[in-house]
């Protein structure tokens, strides 16, 4: 049987969809794994000037790529101004909300007259206006009183009602304001548990009071989860933070290593266990453990997590997950014999990438017809040590008379050669890889060759002894 415990994420679909706004959405979503419930996924769209249809999109393939599926879902306010225009016209009905039509001048004369804070002092409160043009519905708070938020995270947060002005409800073109929109969306789709960012907090009370007045019997559970902030402790911001999901989507990060990574920012399963499979972490995650204070991300950390993810894929696994990347590459086909010879090199280039966009230029040079080396890599590596000449001349004679063209043979004959002008294998090593690559850096030389082939190894190989002679006849 379903229990009863419905959650829901909520977001306002007004831009990129932020690392915070999935580490909320993932806390719910193992809740309701948890607990056997709902998870419903509600879109926020109400404030049209700010919404755009784009941004759902990007919701719903972030949380799709996460693999946080929702059971219901997803609505969309901007379909459900009935039920808000009910739940208004009963607060008008039984007086527990009324119009309004002071300007944001006349509030701000009249407060700094009184000298007191700013804010609105309650004005039309008792005045019974009708609706006018312009006017704007505010909510009756009761007076005198408090709210008490029990949160799950932070314990009981008092709210005085002195400090919690006539709120508006409704905006004067009409439109419902979000505050109002939520609650009678939790209350209509039964959500009993509302686990979302600390930046709502402030407006709970207001919520609670809504809930109150529109009837509710029970209240739902809160919890607000800790603000993310980067290395200089602030608030994780688009401007100057990497926060959309699609961007680490894109750089080529796994989903799972990022789930991994995310649901550690306030919480840990309370031991010093940070690598979990999903059901682990259905299993073992508890708001009750959920730290209140700010979480740090740490974009290392999870790039470390990433290519912790990245070598513990199958083999197969990981040339799937390469594929999308490779494709972005004018040298790529797909063709057959292309990714035969990607499966070869797969392995190898597993254990040495934290990021699948790493990937491309770690075996463009098995697709590419022709390097580029580039000038720096030329007088660098190629021609700065003399010896480099003799190296490649030397290597290309040994490599065109060596029978079978393997890993191995091609690794024994190199070793023979620097045994003979006793010089390291690293060092006769450089040359070679710039010559057959064009870099410096990549998955093993002598598996490399392989996979390259004689005739393009010896082609390069003369290439860049023509390259270093141009200059040094
Ligand atoms: N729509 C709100 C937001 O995107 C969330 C409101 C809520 O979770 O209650 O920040």
């Amino acid at each position: 049987m379903k229990s009863t415990l419905r959650v829901r994420f909520a977001p306002s679909p007004t831009g990129y969809f932020h690392v915070g706004g999935a580490r909320t959405a993932l806390y719910n979503w193992l809740i309701a794994r948890k607990a056997g419930g709902s998870f419903i996924l509600r879109i926020e769209d109400t404030d049209d000037a700010r919404n755009a249809e784009e941004w759902v999109d990007g919701i719903v393939s972030a949380l799709t790529w996460l693999g946080i599926s929702w059971d219901e879902g997803p609505y969309r306010q901007s379909e459900r101004s009935d039920l808000y225009a009910q739940a208004i016209a009963r607060l008008i009905d039984e007086g527990k909300a009324y119009w309004c039509d002071c300007t944001r001048d006349e509030i701000d004369k009249r407060a700094s007259e009184r000298g007191g804070p700013p804010g609105y002092d309650g004005y039309c409160r008792e005045r019974n206006n009708p609706r006018a043009s312009g006017s704007a519905l505010r909510f009756k708070i009761p007076r005198p009183g408090q709210t008490v938020v029990h949160d799950k995270i932070r314990g009981d947060v008092v709210f005085d009602h002195e400090n919690l002005d006539d709120f508006i409800i409704v905006k004067s073109n009409g439109s419902p304001l979000f505050v109002l929109a939520n609650v009678v969306d939790d209350m209509d789709m039964k959500i009993s548990y509302i686990l979302r960012a600390e930046e709502h907090l402030p407006t709970t009370p207001k919520a609670i009071l809504l809930f109150q007045a529109l009837g509710a019997e029970e209240l739902p559970v809160f919890a607000h989860v800790p603000v993310l902030v980067n290395a200089k402790r602030q608030k994780l911001s688009k401007r100057r933070d990497r926060v959309a999901v699609e961007d680490y989507r894109e750089l080529g990060y796994l989903a799972s290593a990022m789930v991994n990574y995310l649901v550690l920012l306030g919480w840990s399963p309370g031991d010093d266990r940070e690598f979990m499979r999903i059901e682990e972490m259905i299993e073992l995650f508890d708001i009750d453990q959920v730290n209140h204070s700010p979480a740090f991300f740490d974009e290392k950390k999870m790039l470390h997590f990433n290519g912790v993810y990245i070598r513990e894929l199958p083999v197969d696994d990981f040339v799937n997950h390469c594929l999308p990347f490779l494709e972005s590459n004018e040298w790529w086909s797909g063709s057959v014999k292309q990714l035969e010879v990607f499966s070869k090199i797969a392995p190898l280039v597993q254990e040495r990438v934290s990021l699948l966009t790493e990937v491309s230029s770690m075996v463009d040079f098995l697709f590419q017809p022709e390097i580029e080396i580039s000038a720096e890599l030329v007088d660098s590596v190629l021609r700065k040590d003399p010896k480099s000449s003799r190296i490649i001349g030397d290597i290309s004679n040994i490599y065109l008379n060596l029978s079978e063209f393997k890993a191995e043979q091609l690794h024994d004959a190199t070793r023979s050669y620097c045994d003979l002008v006793e010089m390291p294998l690293r060092k006769v090593q450089a040359p070679i890889r710039v010559a057959l690559t064009g870099s410096k850096v990549g998955p093993p030389l002598f598996e490399s060759i392989e996979l390259l082939g004689k005739k393009a190894t010896l082609q390069r190989l003369a290439l860049a002894s023509e390259l270093i002679g141009i200059h040094n006849p």
